[in-house]
């Protein structure tokens, strides 16, 4: 398999975002990191990015100059990713779509939905891609949940009951924090904070398994922490094209939230109920039927679900990135070894062949033990 040559654009070193890109787009092998502007910092993107495996010529100090250096090259970039702070987002995916790339765009995709509707003209004009990195539509129960809502399980969708509330704003002392006074800046995060921010993720999710689009809705916003110019809570009511009603709530000062993703519909036949920070399940309650828990991973889901379920059945989303955990470790040891220096020690916890040892001892003992009706057996 050919690898696709990636670029990026922002999600440099320390930033939030920038990790779950390069972990997502290496998964697979689908994409090789070729070209990079990663910071806003031009010296610390290039040095980050030749770090990253990035060509010399190919680490760029911004992305101007990445567009003049990588437009006409006959060995072009097959994707752009764009992962800098909202307001920089129309000029950067404008200016690559219109140069012939296709990009996956970070959300909020612009500022305002003037500067998107230009952005899907362009995609029009060009026949270019744009996506939009609303990432957690790629869990498979989520899929799940729109394949049945798509098939009629659930009848007609009344009610949606959407949130993503997190408590990661709402301390007064942090809020000049230069990595959250961004997002309730209005010249830089636009109209919108929490909404933009997190809400918006809630909001695509309810459209996405509705299989409907917005016509009307109505907000109230608030501002609880210090002077913020921006809301950091809103609840949300918005009516979808085939008569679902959305309820959603979104916070960034709902302390002992962590990361709270949750969808819930509700249809005139049945209800399904599913939570980004347990993932791997999905309630559904039949009208008048008991509730069931559909399992990721379970050959029985809807195609849309099976395909997107790499793992095994009962083996956490997260077990490759737990894998990747050996690698880091092994990679840290190896380097080590290559420069004769002494590898960090919180990199020596991956497991060795003494473990290897104990684990045949041990299924060796209890082979033996079993045979002798679960008597003690040293090893
Ligand atoms: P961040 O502040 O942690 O990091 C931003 C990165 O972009 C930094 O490395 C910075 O140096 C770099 N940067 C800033 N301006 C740049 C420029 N002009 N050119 C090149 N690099 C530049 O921000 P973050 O939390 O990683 O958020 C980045 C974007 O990702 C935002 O639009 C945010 O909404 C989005 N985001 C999406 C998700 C999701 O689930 N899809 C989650 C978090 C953030």
């Amino acid at each position: 398999m050919t690898r696709l040559k990636w670029g990026m654009i922002g999600g440099g070193e320390g930033s939030q975002i920038g990790p779950a890109h390069r972990i997502s787009a290496s998964l697979d092998g689908h994409f090789q990191l070729t070209a990079a502007a990663l910071d806003i910092d031009p010296e610390r993107g290039k040095s980050y990015a030749v770090q990253l495996g990035v060509a010399e010529d190919r680490a760029y100090g911004n992305w101007q100059e990445m567009l003049a250096g990588e437009r006409d090259r006959p060995d072009r970039l097959d994707l752009v990713t764009i992962a800098t702070p909202n307001a920089t987002h129309f000029e950067i995916s404008r200016a690559f779509l219109e140069a012939g790339f296709h990009v996956l765009c970070e959300k909020p995709l612009t500022m305002t939905a003037d500067e998107a509707e230009q952005i899907v003209a362009i995609t029009s004009e060009t026949g270019r891609i744009c996506a939009v990195n609303y990432g957690y539509s790629g869990y498979p129960l989520v899929r799940q949940m729109r394949a049945m809502v798509a098939e009629g399980e659930l009848g007609r969708i009344r009610l949606i009951k959407a949130e993503f509330a997190h408590g990661f704003h709402a301390d007064a002392e942090e809020a000049d924090n230069p990595r959250i006074r961004w997002r309730y800046d209005p010249e830089q995060a636009g109209t919108s904070a929490v909404f933009a921010d997190a809400g918006i993720h809630a909001f695509h999710m309810a459209c996405f398994v509705a299989g409907q689009t917005p016509t009307e809705l109505s907000a109230d916003f608030a501002s609880m922490v210090g002077d913020r110019q921006l809301e950091d809570d809103a609840m949300i009511n918005i009516r979808l094209s085939d008569g679902a009603l959305c309820r959603l709530w979104t916070s960034a000062i709902a302390v002992g939230r962590m990361h709270g993703l949750t969808l819930q519909v509700f249809g005139e036949k049945g209800g399904l109920s599913w939570q980004q920070q347990h993932p791997e399940q999905l309630h559904w309650t039949p009208l008048n039927g008991r509730t069931q828990i559909l399992e990721r991973g379970d050959a029985a889901l809807s195609p849309q679900a099976v395909r997107a379920s790499r793992i095994p059945i009962g083996h956490a989303e997260g077990m490759p990135v737990a894998f990747a955990n050996i690698y880091h470790d092994l990679a840290e040891v190896l380097r080590a070894k290559k420069l004769g220096s002494a590898a960090d020690p919180l990199a020596l916890d991956y497991p060795t062949a003494l473990d290897g040892l104990w684990s045949m001892r041990a299924i060796e003992a209890a082979a033996k033990s079993a045979k002798s009706g679960g008597a003690w057996v040293g090893m």
